[in-house]
């Protein structure tokens, strides 16, 4: 555009076709008229042939003039050739080619859907619902410098567009160039919901520690104050102060091990581990909390070995949380079932599915679907008194989703919960 821009300042008012006729008539008339001084072609014949050369050169820019004034020029677009129809029509976004009035010359399948009022030789101001599109496009066309806008679509559901138009110089079918206007938009929405969302983490994550630390620190001053000299406040305060203290640190675990897996999210295991010592080593460490929520914990899992391509570490993490979960908040039933079984997932393929069982009171069904997602909870009052964190289950769901596995959830309210975390099977050959 710039190289088009800086070309002769003396023709460059004028059109391109025009300016193209000059250049060879001035050529023209040089050429003869030495021709003439020479000699070597008489005054006549030099003005004969200078006529058929203007003639030859004036041709078609005249017949472009004649096809522009006609009524009908809107159908004989000077730009419509197949290439440039090909280009719009294949990019990815919704595009749309105006020509220098805001007209539409080519449009996308993408971008008809977009805006279904949009029709090729109309102008495009008129189909267009946004307000910010239409000043966007305006100001474009006034000044044939780049524009762009964000909106918000309505239609069929709410969507964060941006629109970017950009001037672009197009061959015509009569040679040179046509200045015309790509507009593209661009869908936000993805993004602007990861943003949302880290936002809404960040918030929700300084809100959970904030309430221990502000704990922490009344105590602090409790102790430096009026409990100073009251050994048996200080006894009690101490106690809460670690408990919070151990909150805070669970939290920050839960934090870094989430971040710790989304960053590996896409390399996948490739060490083969048993499965079943893994999940013997989780269940014996939760012995102590078991017997001090008068839980028993029954193991049914083969005597064989189970192998999966998993990361131990991670694995040891999941069944954790599951059986934790299940002791403290299934705890009323008196009993936590884990057991192991081999099916095959919704496409058929072989899988391992690892199940924890209690008899608690269960979850209601409109909370299922929301369990994974970071710091939610059922009853968050609940979980604060447990010592949880509401990181657990998105931990789960992404350890799993890393494993290629995935996490099942079954409650019936009053009669307990059932969480299963499915494993691909390894073929044979790989696990030996
Ligand atoms: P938390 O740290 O609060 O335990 P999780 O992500 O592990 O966080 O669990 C989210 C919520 O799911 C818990 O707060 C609890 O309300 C509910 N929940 C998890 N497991 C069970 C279960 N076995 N029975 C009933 N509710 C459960």
């Amino acid at each position: 555009m710039a190289l088009h821009e800086s070309s002769s300042s003396f023709f460059s008012p004028w059109p391109d076709r025009l300016r193209h006729s000059a250049i060879v008539l001035l050529a023209a008339g040089l050429a003869l008229s030495v021709l003439v001084a020479l000699d070597e072609l008489s005054l006549i014949r030099a003005f004969a042939v200078f006529l058929c050369i203007a003639a030859a050169a004036l041709v078609p820019w005249r017949l472009h003039d004649v096809a522009t004034s006609r009524e009908d020029t809107r159908s004989v677009n000077p730009v419509e050739t197949g290439a440039v129809a090909a280009v719009v029509a294949g990019m990815p976004d919704p595009a749309v080619l105006l020509d220098r009035a805001g007209r539409v010359i080519h449009l996308n399948a993408a971008a008809a859907q977009l805006a279904p009022a949009l029709r090729k030789n109309e102008l495009a101001q008129f189909a267009l619902r946004s307000p910010e599109i239409i000043t966007a496009l305006r100001e474009a066309i006034a000044t044939t410098e780049p524009r762009r806008a964000s909106y918000l679509d309505h239609v069929p559901v709410d969507r964060w567009m941006e629109l970017v138009i950009t001037p672009v110089p197009v061959p015509t079918l009569f040679g040179g160039t046509d200045k015309c206007m790509l507009m593209t938009f661009h869908d936000l929405t993805p993004l602007r919901r990861v943003e949302e969302m880290r936002a809404d983490f960040v918030a929700n994550a300084s809100h959970e520690l904030r309430t221990p630390l502000a704990a922490l620190s009344g105590f602090i001053d409790t102790l430096q104050g009026p409990a100073r000299d009251d050994p048996r406040a200080r006894e009690r305060f101490l106690g809460i102060m670690h408990t919070q203290a151990t909150r805070m640190a669970r939290l920050i675990d839960d934090l870094l091990s989430l971040s710790r897996v989304e960053l590996s999210a896409h390399v996948r295991p490739d060490t083969c581990v048993d499965l079943i010592p893994i999940i013997r080593q989780v269940a014996d460490g939760l012995e102590a909390l078991a017997h001090e929520r008068q839980v028993v914990i029954e193991i049914q899992l083969p005597e064989m070995p189970v192998m999966i391509a998993g990361d131990r570490e991670e694995l040891l993490r999941l069944f954790e949380n599951l059986i934790e979960n299940a002791l403290k908040y299934g705890a009323s039933g008196g009993r936590v079932i884990v057991s192991l079984k081999e099916a095959a997932s919704g496409e058929g393929a072989p899988e391992i599915r690892v199940m924890v069982r209690d008899f608690g009171p269960g979850i209601a069904p409109e909370h299922l679907p929301r369990l994974t997602e970071r710091f939610y909870r059922v009853d968050v009052g609940d979980s604060r008194a447990q010592g949880g964190t509401g990181l657990g289950l998105s931990l789960v769901k992404h350890i799993l989703n890393r494993h290629r596995g995935r996490l099942l959830i079954e409650s019936v309210p009053k009669n307990g919960a059932t969480f299963t975390a499915c494993f691909p099977q390894v073929k044979v050959a790989a696990a030996a």
